[in-house]
């Protein structure tokens, strides 16, 4: 059980409503042992005395609130590690440059933290109270004008939008909502790990195809688009039991831009087998080299079966505003709406408002040179070229992704530095990269990360980074691989 935290009550029969603290308190030194008492004790009396006292002091506090029946749900078996968690405290411990976790730190554009303040001090005083649970009026209205362009259909905003906390809450009303036990759900590897995680807790089953890497061999670069789908592996996939695919393009960890034809072979198959698709397109405006992110709602068959998942936070840079939403056909987002309502009832009225005005300036400035969509993936193909050339210089082969904010490199040359554990339960990526944030000060992801537990043991030789980061940031990793390197051929 948790022990209880501080003032937190505790029924004890004849003195109900006792706090438990004092008791804690006693316990962790009685009135008749003095701090100089512990110190003088030796180690080991020392030990004994509080292990004697704290047990006493524990069991007086919790015999009547031990329970012996399990207190976890079953939905969550399997599921309460999380890799970040460890991860983001080790950046924040150790790096001195944080290419790991995924968020920018370049300031948000002007027209936002503008119309954020705007909000804040010259809007309504309403804005600062509840708004429609489903998505801030004047939001899903601009999202459903912006989509019907996207899209190329007509979109009511009451009932073909709807506002999340983040897409990540989105991610999580279109797995409680679509998937029941037993159903089975596709997901391409390697893939942004809550999707395993929400498919097991909404009592479904994650069955996993693996993009397959092709270098060229002209022993030039890999680029994402030369990982690619098997199409008769995929197929071998659909069952009777399959009900859903989730599709990440652009992709996460790989920056992976899928082409008109990959798209294809999955909305054939999703068609023939009658199953839905979760489209997490979160990187939509993120792509490079004059490439088209193209939308798998807009394909012959798919509009029906689709909900598109998106994020201001990526949009806009704004991670930390966590605001998100879906779009798709009413008869899909009508049980989106249903979990929603019965788990959070909506985010910030006011950063609502904000990111509404935003979608406002870039409806009218749409294609247009000024426009964020276009200037923001303009800014960051230059810091992955920057980053790309970087790495390779060192001996990190990277993988030129086609759009995201992600990199991934090939640590292989960088092994004998690190060297491999036999049997170790640990994957060597994992070993790798925290190696490197404490003894280099640089913090990157391992790609295992975003594998299944099956697959994991053959993607171990490559990292993530960011690269949505300031010049400043990323020339500090490069001096940090530079120096790395010298030291490598001077050992
Ligand atoms: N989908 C993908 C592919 C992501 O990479 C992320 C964030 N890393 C999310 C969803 C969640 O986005 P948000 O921060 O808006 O919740």
């Amino acid at each position: 059980m948790k022990p209880l935290g501080p003032g937190r009550r505790e029924d004890v029969p004849g003195q109900p409503g006792r706090l438990c603290q004092p008791l804690q308190r006693k316990a962790a030194r009685p009135s008749s042992m003095s701090r100089g008492m512990l110190r003088r004790a030796g180690p080991s009396l020392r030990h004994f005395l509080l292990e004697r006292n704290s047990s006493a002091g524990h069991s007086s506090c919790s015999r009547e609130a031990k329970m012996s029946r399990p207190v976890q749900a079953r939905r969550l078996e399997g599921i309460d590690k999380n890799f970040w968690v460890e991860f983001v405290k080790l950046a924040a411990t150790y790096s001195k440059v944080n290419l790991g976790q995924g968020f920018p730190d370049f300031p948000a554009p002007d027209f936002l933290t503008e119309a954020l303040t705007r909000a804040l001090s010259g809007g309504s005083h309403m804005l600062h109270q509840y708004t429609r649970g489903f998505g801030h009026p004047p939001l899903v209205k601009v999202l459903a004008q912006f989509f019907e362009k996207l899209l190329g259909r007509d979109l009511d905003p009451m009932t073909n939008v709807m506002v999340t906390v983040g897409a990540y809450h989105a991610l999580f009303c279109c797995f409680q909502a679509l998937v029941d036990e037993g159903d089975e759900v596709i997901i391409i590897e390697p893939f942004f790990d809550c999707y395993e995680s929400m498919v097991k807790m909404a009592g479904g089953t994650p069955v996993f195809v693996p993009l397959r890497p092709n270098p060229p061999k002209d022993g030039k670069l890999m680029s994402s688009a030369d990982w690619q789908l098997d199409p008769a592996e995929l197929a071998s996939k659909f069952s009777e039991r399959t009900k859903a695919i989730v599709l990440n393009s652009p992709s996460n960890p790989l920056g992976k831009v899928f082409s008109r034809g990959e798209l294809g072979v999955i909305a054939e198959l999703c068609v023939k087998h009658d199953v839905l698709c979760i489209s997490d397109e979160v990187y939509e405006w993120l792509v490079y080299d004059g490439k088209q992110h193209i939308r798998i709602g807009s394909l012959q068959g798919m509009w029906d079966r689709t909900v598109v998942v998106g994020s201001a936070g990526k949009t806009f840079s704004v991670t930390g505003w966590k605001v998100g939403w879906v779009v798709g056909p009413d008869r899909l987002i009508q049980h989106l709406r249903t979990v929603h309502q019965n788990s959070v009832y909506h985010c910030a009225t006011i950063a609502q408002e904000a990111v509404a005005q935003g979608f406002q300036r870039e409806l009218m400035l749409y294609g247009k040179p000024e426009s964020y969509f276009v200037q923001l993936p303009k800014e960051l193909q230059q810091k992955r070229d920057w980053l790309v050339q970087s790495l390779d210089d060192v001996g990190m082969k990277p993988i030129i992704p086609e759009g995201t904010y992600f990199l991934v490199a090939d640590i292989s040359q960088f092994k004998s530095d690190v060297p491999d554990v036999p049997n170790s339960d640990e994957p060597y990526d994992y070993r790798f990269t925290k190696w490197m944030v404490k003894n280099k000060g640089l913090a990157a992801i391992p790609l295992s990360a975003f594998y299944s537990e099956a697959h994991k043991n053959n993607y171990t030789n490559f990292i993530r980074f960011c690269f949505a980061k300031e010049d400043a940031t990323l020339k500090a990793a490069n001096d940090i691989l530079q120096k790395w390197k010298q030291e490598k051929i001077s050992s």
